[in-house]
């Protein structure tokens, strides 16, 4: 089969999503499901979908128009503030964005009228991960502009944390995030349907004992696809951190020491004894690079040790493991290893999905059904 490639299981991602779906539901919480990791790929939206998300958030528009075109029809939310240049197809293929300017918002009713429709309108607060975000002391009056603004309405507030701050949010952030949902609706009169606490970092949080208070959404990316906690890495418990696989070749497989002798002092040292032949140690070339993936964010098998990676080759030591040319590994992948395999257009993605499965009783590898996406 062709490498390097990307084997994705739909059905644990499908469990996944279900298994969070049904634990933050108990606490009044619905799940967003976050899709840029997987640039928009539209069977693992579908299997979001499958598994009880209310909508599919995603940050480029590329991967919504990706997603548009092959049927998804979901609400979908634009969560990055959308650039002014691209209001007009935000409008068209998005049911709601997130925003913090105002002049956007402006250019994103004007768009909305144009068409006869209303666009809805998420306010970001700043809460300490200092990316993007409206100061709180200013969320007040600039709710009541946008509630005020033909073509938009405002629909509620939502927060971020530890995109860029690596700071996790805790009971104290959500209260406050609560208290300012219930201060816009005071003073300037619509009902927040959406307050949106946070992504995987949140869960923690969210699945703790304390009360939700207001907060009634999470976008979910990263713990859903890998069944991880972003900030520690851990497994979270009942969930697949198997859904992804990134399979790469072996195109080298030779001794070498560790380092080169130099030319001149090479034999000389080699006949002093001071190189040893038992210095050497099996080193094996992967035809995956920095260009395909973060090399950094990949774990090996057992007994296979990185060494380092450029852009198109990935070295490792396999002395205490049988690789040899030819063969295939197979790698996992961290979030920022995933985004890039799956961006990579030379790593072909490999949907695999349990429906291929009905019938064939006692088989356990489900075949795969597309090849290149
Ligand atoms: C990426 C992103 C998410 C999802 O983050 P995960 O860690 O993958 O759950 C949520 N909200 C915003 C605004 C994002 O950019």
């Amino acid at each position: 089969m062709t490498a390097p490639r990307i084997e994705i299981d739909l059905s644990k991602i499908r469990q996944n999503t279900r298994c969070l779906v049904g634990h933050l539901g108990s606490r009044g919480i619905t799940v967003t499901g976050v899709t840029k990791a997987v640039c928009g790929n539209p069977d693992i939206a579908q299997a979001m979908l499958e598994g009880g998300v209310i909508g599919i958030a995603d940050a480029r528009l590329r991967n919504v128009v990706r997603m548009r075109k092959a049927g998804i029809g979901c609400p979908i939310t634009m969560i990055r503030t959308p650039m002014q240049s691209e209001v007009g197809q935000i409008i068209q293929c998005c049911e709601a964005s997130y925003n913090t300017q105002m002049e956007t918002i402006t250019e994103l009713a004007a768009a909305a009228r144009r068409r006869g429709a209303v666009h809805n309108v998420v306010l970001v607060v700043e809460m300490g991960d200092m990316r993007d975000g409206l100061m709180p002391e200013d969320l007040e009056a600039f709710a009541s502009q946008v509630a005020k603004l033909p073509g938009v309405a405002l629909k509620g507030i939502a927060a971020n944390f530890a995109c860029l701050g690596g700071i996790a949010p805790g009971a104290e952030a959500m209260g406050m995030l609560s208290r300012m949902a219930s201060e816009v609706e005071g003073s300037c009169g619509p009902f927040l349907e959406l307050v949106s606490g946070g992504s995987s970092v949140n869960l923690p949080w969210a699945l703790s004992a304390g009360t939700p208070g207001r907060i009634n959404n999470l976008r979910l990316g990263e713990a859903i696809l890998l069944g991880v906690e972003p900030l520690s890495g851990k497994p979270i418990e009942g969930l697949h951190t198997d859904a992804f696989a990134l399979v790469a070749e072996v195109v080298e497989t030779k001794p070498k020491p560790g380092s080169m002798p130099s030319s001149t002092f090479g034999s000389a040292l080699k006949a002093s004894g001071l190189v040893q032949d038992d210095d050497r140690r099996i080193r094996s070339i992967l035809a995956i690079g920095q260009q395909d993936t973060d090399a950094g964010g990949l774990r090996f098998p057992s007994g296979v040790d990185f060494l380092g990676a450029t852009s198109d080759h990935t070295v490792v030591d396999t002395t205490n493991s049988s690789f040899t040319v030819g063969n295939e590994m197979k790698l996992r992948m961290n979030y920022s290893a995933l985004m890039r395999a799956m961006s990579a257009p030379d790593v072909a993605k490999i949907i695999f999905s349990e429906e291929t499965l009905k019938g064939d009783v006692g088989i356990r590898l489900p075949r795969p059904r597309a090849a290149l996406v």
